[in-house]
């Protein structure tokens, strides 16, 4: 050792909050699951809702399914980071589990609306990242929605009349991904979280790191 290296050191950092919204059937989900698989840092955050769960889902996995009653009593305790009415049914994400992991300095990964980004941001959270995905047209959205069959035509026909409304927010977003080819919109959601994680405030130990290195020299 000739005196001037060092140690890779452990920088302490905060989690950020990476944002994923997009009308139903734009590709949201094999995103985010593909997303999980390939990156140990990073949690998704589950989410309750008063929707039923649909055949594949299973509670506590995809989502926390709660009634009505239970919802409005996590409101009422100010346990729910935010929450909105999502075609007819309550969403919203329990505080706790995140706030462990953002302190733990482990990254989150949310699969929320506009409605519930808009509040995020209301919270003036600087540890906010945000990605709107959308597809690459109407009729590739609605054959989608169509394929999924997981839900009855006329919530499907719903959901289509709902993509337009939500698609209206895309320009509160940090970044708008098109969902041509499923392979590249998942690099480039990679490529951000990537990118957002080098940011200079995002590295807290860095300012030590650079004063030892120039003091090496
Ligand atoms: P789905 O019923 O298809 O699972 O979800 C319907 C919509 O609700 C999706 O756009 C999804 O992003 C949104 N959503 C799911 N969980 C939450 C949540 O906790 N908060 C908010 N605001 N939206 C959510």
């Amino acid at each position: 050792m000739s005196g001037n290296e060092f140690e890779p050191v452990a920088i302490a950092r905060r989690g950020l909050m990476l944002v994923l919204s997009s009308p139903s059937g734009a590709g949201k989900t094999t995103i985010s699951r593909a997303l999980l698989a390939d990156d140990d840092g990073l949690t998704m955050s589950i989410s309750a809702t008063t929707r039923r769960p649909r055949p594949a889902e299973a509670h506590g996995r995809d989502y926390y399914f709660v009634d009505p009653e239970e919802f409005g009593l996590m409101i009422n305790r100010r346990e729910l980071l935010e929450h909105a009415k999502v075609f007819d049914h309550y969403y919203g994400t329990p505080r706790e589990p995140v706030e462990q992991a953002l302190s733990d300095g482990r990254d989150v990964l949310f699969d929320i609306d506009w409605q519930g980004t808009q509040q995020l941001k209301q919270q003036a959270r600087e540890d906010l990242v945000s990605i709107f995905i959308l597809p690459p047209s109407t009729l590739e959205l609605e054959r989608r929605l169509t394929q999924r069959a997981q839900d009855p035509a006329d919530v499907v026909a719903r959901r289509m009349s709902k993509a337009a409304d939500e698609i209206s927010h895309w320009a509160e977003y940090d970044y708008v991904l098109v969902n041509e080819d499923v392979g590249r919109c998942l690099a480039q959601v990679k490529a951000i979280l990537t990118a957002e994680r080098l940011k200079r405030e995002r590295q807290p130990g860095l300012l030590d790191f650079v004063k030892a290195l120039r003091e090496g020299y």
